[in-house]
């Protein structure tokens, strides 16, 4: 079956008892057994679920995996996937990663004696060498990254960090299946935060990983029932209902990026509007081969810094001001004080995040309505 099909029907077959054509939301706690040991699956919802079931097997079909495993959060399937690794054990990651990820990396891990170190690894992969230690475990990257939208090359990376006897990791949120699969490069590990595209319409927080590799897949299952950071059945199931829909949203929220940018792009008081699928963009060429469309975040940059940059904020009115992405509705945050507020200033300047930067998630709204929001606020502001 194709992607666009996958998405409605992969694991969810019609309920045998009922033929409903919806999975069943899954309530019960526990499941009873035809004698001690003999039972049909199910032994407590911790341990196993079935909407949760549902929602890992159709994960898994979109990333062209063998095992979707899902999560509260995608924090928490970060922090499950790091148990995997012990103390004096070290990772690599992208310098711009994710600012929740970063504090799991700082405040989290560190003090465990799991060290991390940040790279730059959008324009040259080889940066990578000089980051490496005996005790590399892991490279972690995002791409496109957060909120720069660098693009990193899977392949290429994926071949580096197995020369090192390690493992890749790709957050996969930004891009989502519908236009990138990094298994299919070579990583071995794809995480998501569903809170994001994949649920779709702001509703739920919640994680997944989706790999092909068994025995780490084996020691996440363990992990995941372990540590208990495990998704409630009504949060699967929205997910579950979210996914059917990924396809066509994610077509609908590169068209209406794509109108942004242009629009964006006519105006002489913003100074950098950063999109993979630019010509001028560094990773365009990369982007191009590696995802299937440029994907529906914008960041950009007006004349005039923070002040301004705060000032258009707070004018949009078809745009929310709030951290998060990927739901129907456009967001617009400065990730400096919002998203990467957490990071400290002088670590989010060198990587190129400067404080005047605006983050779009672009949402479903008619494209023209987006532009007027943002001429508006830009006249207002000016
Ligand atoms: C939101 C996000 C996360 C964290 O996910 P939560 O569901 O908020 O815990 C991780 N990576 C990326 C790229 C994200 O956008």
């Amino acid at each position: 079956m194709r992607f666009d099909t996958l998405a409605i029907h992969a694991a969810q077959p019609p309920d045998p008892q009922s033929g409903a054509v919806m999975t069943p939301i899954v309530l019960a706690s526990t499941f009873a057994q035809d004698g001690p040991g003999k039972h049909k699956g199910y032994e407590y919802a911790r341990t196993g679920n079935p909407t949760r079931n549902a929602l890992e097997g159709c994960l898994a079909a979109l990333e062209g995996a063998r095992h979707g495993i899902a999560f509260a959060s995608g924090c928490a399937a970060t922090t499950t996937l790091l148990l995997t690794l012990r103390p004096g054990d070290h990772v690599v990651c992208c310098d711009d990663v994710y600012g929740g990820t970063f504090r799991i990396f700082d405040k989290v891990l560190r003090p465990l004696g799991v060290e991390s170190d940040r790279v730059d690894l959008s324009r040259d992969v080889g940066a990578l060498r000089g980051a490496l230690r005996p005790t590399t475990r892991m490279v972690w990257i995002e791409t496109p990254t957060n909120p720069l939208l660098k693009i990193i090359d899977i392949a290429e990376l994926a071949t580096l960090t197995h020369a090192a006897s390690a493992k890749l990791v790709v957050d996969n949120t930004f891009a989502t299946p519908a236009l990138q699969r990094p298994l299919a490069f070579g990583a071995d590990v794809v995480l998501h935060s569903t809170t994001k595209y994949l649920n779709g319409h702001s509703d739920v927080v919640g994680g997944a990983i989706c790999l092909n590799d068994d025995p780490l897949a084996e020691r996440l299952r363990f992990l995941q029932n372990a540590v208990g950071a495990v998704p409630s059945p009504f949060d699967c199931y929205l997910v579950l209902r979210g996914l059917k829909t990924l396809p066509v949203r994610m077509r609908a929220h590169v068209a209406g990026a794509r109108a942004v940018v242009e629009f964006l792009r006519t105006r002489g008081d913003v100074k950098k509007v950063v999109w993979p699928g630019l010509d001028d963009h560094p990773g365009h060429a990369l982007a191009s081969r590696q995802m299937s469309a440029p994907g529906g975040m914008v960041t950009f940059e007006v004349e005039g810094g923070v002040p301004r940059a705060s000032a258009l904020l707070a004018k949009l009115r078809v745009f929310h001001c709030a951290e998060s992405l990927g739901g129907v509705e456009s967001l617009a945050e400065l990730p400096s004080v919002m998203t990467h507020g957490s990071i400290p200033p002088e670590l989010r300047r060198a990587a190129g995040i400067d404080d005047g930067l605006i983050r779009l998630s672009v949402g479903l709204e008619d494209p023209l309505d987006l532009v007027d929001d943002l001429r508006s606020a830009l006249d207002a502001t000016r």
